[in-house]
């Protein structure tokens, strides 16, 4: 079995568990378990992990209170477990956000970029716009994005050279030039729109056909390793 957590802090948690148990249909061979992760505790059940939208400042407060967020920063980047961040859950993974009013924020990191929040206003400017994911599959049409007080990826930063962030979406409003909002850096995966906020289950199924095969992969080594 596998274990998918959703980080449940703050956010958008029932939407993406909801997008989860319909996209674990396509794998019928494999059974999933879906939790709500809120301690330390639950983190390390995990074989994988979704951090959703929300607000990414208070996320990462109520996250230094409970403990979390070392143990989060060891999953993404020592254990190099599968995580998709949506909207502020891919402010959380980026390794630099902006400067905002506040000051700085604490962040997980493990994509080498740096994100802009906000970029496209305040809640009423949000906006859906249809995207072309060409790593759903080949002949597949145009995804509704859904962007609410949405980041995008400022400039991919790859200090140590083992970067490989791979930019998987943009969107182009009118008379503006194109932002990056889906990137990829290994295990780690974000976007910028929520796709659990939509009835499409396509990105999930593909995040989750990932997870299975990273595990599997996973558990290959291990296996060689044991037996040799
Ligand atoms: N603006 C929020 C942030 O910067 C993200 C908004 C969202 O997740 N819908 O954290």
């Amino acid at each position: 079995a596998i274990t998918v957590g959703v980080l449940a802090l703050q956010g958008g948690v029932v939407e993406h568990i909801a997008l989860l148990n319909r996209a674990s249909t396509s794998y019928p061979s494999t059974t999933f378990h879906f939790l709500e992760v809120r301690t330390p505790e639950q983190l390390s059940l995990c074989d994988a992990l979704i951090i959703p939208g929300g607000e990414s400042t208070t996320m990462a407060i109520v996250a230094r209170r409970l403990g979390l967020l070392e143990p989060l920063r060891e999953f993404v980047k020592i254990n190099n477990r599968p995580v998709w961040g949506t909207c502020a859950g891919l402010v959380m993974l980026a390794e630099q956000a902006s400067a905002t009013k506040q000051g700085g924020q604490e962040l997980i990191g493990g994509l080498d970029v740096r994100v802009l929040r906000n970029k496209f206003g305040t809640q009423v400017q949000s906006f859906v716009a249809d995207l072309k994911l060409d790593f759903l599959g080949e002949g597949e049409g145009p995804f509704r994005g859904v962007f609410i007080r949405a980041p995008v990826v400022e400039e991919v930063i790859n200090g140590n050279g083992s970067g490989n962030v791979k930019v998987l979406g943009t969107v182009k409003k009118p008379g503006e030039e194109a932002d990056i909002v889906a990137v990829r850096q290994g295990n780690v995966f974000g976007t910028s729109f929520h796709p659990e906020l939509t009835g499409d289950v396509r990105v999930h199924v593909w995040w989750l056909g990932n997870v299975v095969e990273a595990l599997s992969q996973r558990r290959k080594e291990r296996g060689l390793v044991v037996g040799s």
